[in-house]
């Protein structure tokens, strides 16, 4: 069972959709028209009055609340931000139940986010937190993450260390030739290691597909400090050119009132600047006629001149009537949510799975940022749904036996919740980039820009990232 955040301050006032009779005339529209917002437009043998803007954001995730705030220093006077969700903040979901609090994942955001010059309001809000991340190991043992030289090299003995040597040595000889992700990570640091370190394992539950299925361009974008730590050259750079010190960030997280409390005062001062947000909403199409882009919802129709669309692309070109042949896989993501009393076996708040075996991929301990709720400890799974067969109770049964096996997690353990939400993360497979690249160029055709996370098909790891991307998007038009 899924509690949603509270967002009755975005409750839509929705307006009655007008049919007429008569012939209407459709009636061009500026993007800076401060004329009628009603635009009357003949459709078949019924004309319907669309509610006119200057542009249309779809999508209220972060990438639709910077577009909607640069837009409106961009002059535009009239925004509309649609969402099927009935919250703002996409992706940023919370559950509540009891006296615990969880994300559907392990969200950490920073006091230097650009994401504070469009939604300064939050700042304040946020809970500031010490986090630090461990790793589970295919040893059994709670270690540094990614690696550790200590537990995962030193520690491994001078027979181990010939194999990972020796392997490192092949690698750099006689695979040169790097085609995909696998190939990337065993150059770097040679098959052997990849495999005792776990990395291997938890490439493969990061992607949602094993590493040789990944193209490498994703590696070199994503997995760059693998290069950069096990690179000679790079780490000759570092010990004659150490990086410039510079004042820590401060790590935040959402206030235990959840998501929606975070963003309910700069949603309200966005309304007040002249967006209007239409959460909840049903798109049933998106048509352009005349130049005009008409969106049809249950019982409404809207209308701008631009149109910018943050929600997956397969979504988009659906909507659009446009045919859906790139196959852009996603991950659907499982959050199971549990409280604890006893003895967990680790310390750092959020802990990676990089074992050989065990479906989840990683937890994070909230109580260590909220407090614990009488007396119990409290914190979210994560586990990629293909990997447990889409399976709540799967998902489960084996994160209870895989933490049991290594020590983990001795105690009372409940399962107190659980989330399913798809598309959490794009998979580069197959070229994937080349066929996300070609919708967002046949949706260009039709006057809509496509970006963010899902309408970018863009693995963003940060809130930051889906900023920076979307300022850039929106100043290159
Ligand atoms: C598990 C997880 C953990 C993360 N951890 C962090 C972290 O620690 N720190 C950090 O800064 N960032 C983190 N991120 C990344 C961050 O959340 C993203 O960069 C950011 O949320 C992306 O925003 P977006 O608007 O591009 O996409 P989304 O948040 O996915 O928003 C897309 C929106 O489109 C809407 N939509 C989809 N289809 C339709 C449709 N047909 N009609 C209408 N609306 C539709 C959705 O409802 C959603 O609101 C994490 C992400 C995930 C998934």
């Amino acid at each position: 069972m899924v509690d949603w955040p509270d967002c009755h301050y975005l409750a839509v006032r929705r307006e009655p959709m007008y049919l007429r009779s008569t012939f209407l005339i459709l009636l061009p529209v500026h993007p800076f028209s401060k004329g009628s917002h009603m635009l009357n437009v003949t459709v078949a043998n019924h004309s319907t009055v669309a509610d006119n803007y200057d542009v249309i954001v779809i999508g209220a995730g972060i990438s639709g609340l910077v577009a909607a705030s640069v837009l409106l220093k961009d002059g535009y006077r009239r925004v509309l931000v649609v969402d099927e969700y009935d919250h703002v903040g996409g992706n940023h979901i919370d559950y509540s139940v009891g006296g615990y609090t969880f994300d559907i994942g392990s969200f950490i955001f920073q006091d230097d986010s650009p994401l504070l010059a469009h939604l300064p309001e939050i700042l304040p809000l946020y809970v500031p937190i010490n986090p630090s991340w461990g790793r589970l190991n295919p040893q059994g043992m709670v270690t540094q993450y990614p690696i550790s030289i200590r537990d995962d090299i030193i520690a491994a003995g001078p027979v181990e260390w010939v194999r990972i040597l020796s392997s490192v040595l092949f690698a750099r000889i006689f695979r040169r030739r790097l085609r995909n992700a696998r190939d990337f990570a065993q150059y770097w640091i040679g098959a052997y290691l990849l495999h005792r370190s776990g990395l291997g394992n938890y490439m493969k539950r990061f992607y949602g597909l094993s590493a040789e299925k990944i193209d490498l361009e994703f590696a070199q974008k994503r997995m760059l400090w693998i290069k950069e730590h096990a690179s000679l050259r790079g780490a000759f750079r570092r010990w004659v050119m150490p990086a410039p010190k510079s004042a820590p960030n401060q790590q935040l997280a959402r206030p235990r009132g959840g998501f929606a409390h975070l963003y309910q005062g700069a949603v309200q001062r966005l309304e007040s600047s002249g967006v209007t947000f239409f959460l909840g909403a049903k798109m049933q199409s998106l048509q352009k006629q005349d130049g005009v882009l008409f969106i049809d919802t249950e019982g409404r129709r809207v209308a701008a001149s631009r149109v910018v669309s943050t929600i997956p692309l397969a979504n988009i070109k659906k909507l659009c009537g446009l045919p859906s042949d790139e196959g852009l896989l996603t991950v659907t993501l499982i959050s199971l949510f549990f409280s604890f009393s006893g003895d967990r076996g680790f310390k750092d708040p959020i802990l990676y799975n990089f074992s050989h075996t065990g479906a989840w991929k990683r937890l994070t301990v909230y109580s260590d940022f909220y407090g614990r709720s009488d007396g119990r400890e409290y914190f979210g799974v994560e586990v990629n749904a293909d990997h447990v067969l889409g399976s709540v109770e799967t998902a489960e049964h084996d994160f209870r036996q895989h933490t049991s096996a290594n020590g983990l997690f001795t105690g009372d353990l409940r399962l107190e919740g659980s989330h399913i939400v798809s598309n959490a993360y794009p998979v580069y497979s197959d070229k994937a980039d080349e066929r996300a690249a070609n919708a967002i160029a046949a949706l260009r055709t039709l006057g809509i820009e496509s970006f963010g996370r899902q309408g970018g098909f863009d693995y963003q790891p940060t809130a930051r990232v889906s900023t920076l991307h979307a300022e850039a998007a929106l100043a290159r038009k």
